[in-house]
């Protein structure tokens, strides 16, 4: 093959190919990096890389450059973990974004000394159908933990957030909170007012739980039905119970109607709010049965109100013995 024809052959690849001799000076440039950078052999032969691109003076590439010379090393550059390093448009002459590159840099014998080959693929279709890809995938990531009717986190997200805060307690042996909330007389609610009204109870009610929330941290899902459970990260029970007393103030004060209640004329909530550091023998369960059993006797004392887990009393009195 002759080197004419190796010139010509090199003009017909789909891929740039630059040519740099010992000090980096361009010797060989295909018609492929003319066509993405509008400029031709004649104007860039002879110069050295980095003058040409000076942007790629602190960058990757020109680490790559120097290895491939001076110690014979190729590497590969993946558009993923470096940016589009060379100024190269698919339209040079309007130059909008540049083409994402697959750079491959390889040492090559020239002349009794090394030269260094750079190979360029265009991997700008590749990278847009992954970052479609990856955003598909996260949004759908998003709607398997999301309640579809209300919005907020669904059971698999309070499973979930639990089972991650629980663990994070545990190791830093900092309190965890959970209250458990549950809306009064919806049964009532629905059968009087129906079930689509309930639905859309149910979504007001989220929102302003949501909207409530302490900080960014505290997660807020529907446990089932029409109850949800909201968990606090580092709260202690007296935190806890003055965050519950604030949502169910809000609650009162969204006004909701509610003709068939038997506390008061419109929508009110019950909250169960117990918090623990984790010790030893306690697991997840543990905090759940707490506020379950804190929400029932709110529901018991009458509901609308908040109740804390009381542990019971151990009995210390010295029994007496005949
Ligand atoms: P309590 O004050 O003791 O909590 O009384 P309650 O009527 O709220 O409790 P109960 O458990 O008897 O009723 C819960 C109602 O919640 C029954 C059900 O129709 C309603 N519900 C549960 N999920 C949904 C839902 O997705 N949409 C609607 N509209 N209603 C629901
Ligand atoms: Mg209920
Ligand atoms: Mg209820």
């Amino acid at each position: 093959m002759n080197e004419l024809f190796g010139a010509q052959l090199l003009d017909h690849l789909q891929s740039g190919i630059v040519l740099l001799n010992q000090e980096t000076k361009i010797c060989a440039w295909n018609q492929w990096m003319t066509r993405h950078t509008a400029l031709d052999l004649e104007q860039v032969a002879e110069q050295p890389f980095a003058q040409l691109f000076p942007e790629i003076v602190t960058t990757r590439l020109q680490d790559c450059i120097h290895q491939a010379l001076h110690f014979k090393l190729s590497s590969i550059l993946t558009p993923g973990l470096n940016l589009a390093i060379l100024p190269l448009y698919k339209n040079p002459k309007t130059p909008t974004q540049r083409l994402e590159q697959l750079i491959y840099i390889t040492p090559v014998p020239r002349y009794m000394q090394m030269a260094c080959l750079i190979q360029i693929h265009d991997m700008t279709a590749t990278v847009r159908r992954e970052r479609r890809l990856r955003a598909q995938s996260t949004s759908l990531i998003a709607t398997t933990y999301r309640d579809a009717l209300t919005g907020v986190g669904n059971r698999r997200r309070f499973d979930h957030d639990l089972m991650a805060f629980f663990t994070d307690a545990r190791s830093k042996q900092q309190p965890l909170a959970l209250l458990m909330i549950d809306i009064d007389d919806f049964k009532a609610y629905n059968d009087q007012l129906g079930h689509l009204q309930g639905d859309e109870c149910l979504t007001q009610v989220a929102t302003v739980l949501q909207e409530g929330l302490r900080q960014r941290g505290d997660s807020v899902a529907r446990y089932g039905g029409e109850e949800f459970a909201l968990l606090l990260p580092d709260a202690d029970v007296d935190l806890a119970y003055s965050i519950a007393e604030r949502l169910r103030t809000l609650i009162e004060t969204a006004n909701i109607p509610h003709p068939a209640s038997r506390t008061k004329p419109h929508i009110t909530i019950s909250i169960g709010v117990s918090a623990l550091i984790p010790a030893p023998h306690q697991t997840m369960k543990t905090l759940i049965e707490q506020a379950d059993q804190a929400l029932y006797q709110a529901k018991d004392a009458g509901r609308n109100r908040c109740l804390s887990y009381n542990p019971p009393q151990t009995d210390n009195r010295i029994k007496k013995t005949d």
